[in-house]
């Protein structure tokens, strides 16, 4: 493996991290085959249709994915990424992830874009202007919007919806010189897209997972991500 060069003041970062940044945290996925809740495939109730057929159904899932989430804490990853943003800025380090677990907030970044949202907050299932609302209890769920009286949903992107800021994230990935995939399958659109947009306009794309899955990068890290970032972010800081 060629050497990654340490990005100078003018390069801009993207990095963008999936389920195998919170590996090392404990966080499980709900992708798998077998991956049976109650009964019904977890894919099956991440969708408006089961929310419009059991909203009960659906926020007891969300009850439980969140209790998962609760209990776990950032790993040395998190850590690594935040100490990066926290040294360059927003601008010229651009966290986006499809983790909804909320480490990276957790772990102290000020800006990360959530495109798939968080499983630690609610919005109102009429309209995403009204405001958004943290989950403290189980009672949080059970509230009305403030603003409009509608009902409170999960904060998250369910299959056949639009994932959050995604103009925002084009933009950035536009402008980028450096795009690092941080275990994230690599397969699911629109994040798939992200390595080769970034490709085009000239960026080195580094990929980090244990298990490659393959795409235009010129630096494959086949490790883990709370081993990997630290030392990436180490080198990149001794500057
Ligand atoms: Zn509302």
């Amino acid at each position: 493996m060629t050497e990654i060069a340490r990005p100078g003041p003018t390069d801009r970062v993207v990095i963008l991290s999936g389920a195998g940044l919170s590996a090392a945290s404990g966080v499980p996925t709900f992708r798998g085959p077998g991956g049976l809740w109650e009964g019904h495939r977890a894919t099956d109730l991440a969708t408006p249709e089961a929310w419009a057929a059991d909203a009960e159904l659906v926020r007891r899932f969300y009850d439980m994915r969140r209790e998962l989430v609760e209990g776990v804490v950032p790993n040395p990853g998190h850590d690594a990424l935040v100490r990066l943003q926290q040294a360059w800025g927003p601008k010229r380090c651009f966290l986006v992830t499809q983790n909804v677990d909320g480490l990276l907030g957790i772990a102290g970044a000020d800006e990360v874009v959530e495109m798939h949202g968080s499983l630690r907050r609610l919005k109102c299932e009429r309209s995403d202007a009204c405001p958004r609302v943290a989950v403290t209890s189980l009672q949080d769920r059970d509230r009305a919007c403030a603003d409009c009286g509608g009902r409170l949903r999960p904060d998250v992107v369910w299959f056949g919806e639009m994932p959050y800021a995604m103009e925002t994230i084009y933009s950035m990935l536009a402008a980028c010189t450096v795009f690092v995939n941080v275990g994230t399958s690599g397969v699911v659109y629109p994040a798939a897209g992200f390595s080769s947009g970034a490709r085009s306009v000239g960026a080195v794309c580094i990929e980090i997972n244990p298990d490659p899955a393959g795409g235009p990068f010129k630096h494959v890290l086949a490790e883990g991500a709370e081993t990997a970032l630290p030392r990436i972010v180490d080198d990149w800081l001794s500057a």
